[in-house]
């Protein structure tokens, strides 16, 4: 089956999902994409969140949790 994806693409350094458009990463500056993502989460408020630890996430955005 094959599987539909979001239009989104993951910065490698920091696995923070952005548009497909965007060449910059917003959250680290980056500008190394992947589309081969997988899972993702919102963090809110990176001081109470566990995910955020984790992940080692430092600011607020939309983390894919795997990035190949
Ligand atoms: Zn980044």
């Amino acid at each position: 089956m094959p599987r539909r994806k979001l239009p989104l693409k993951a910065c490698v350094n920091c696995r923070a999902l952005v548009n497909d458009e965007v060449e910059v990463c917003p959250i680290c500056g980056g500008r190394e994409f992947s589309d081969d993502w997988d899972g993702f989460v919102a963090i809110l408020d990176v001081e109470r969140s566990q995910v955020a630890k984790l992940l080692n996430i430092q600011k607020p955005g939309v983390y894919a949790l795997k990035v190949r």
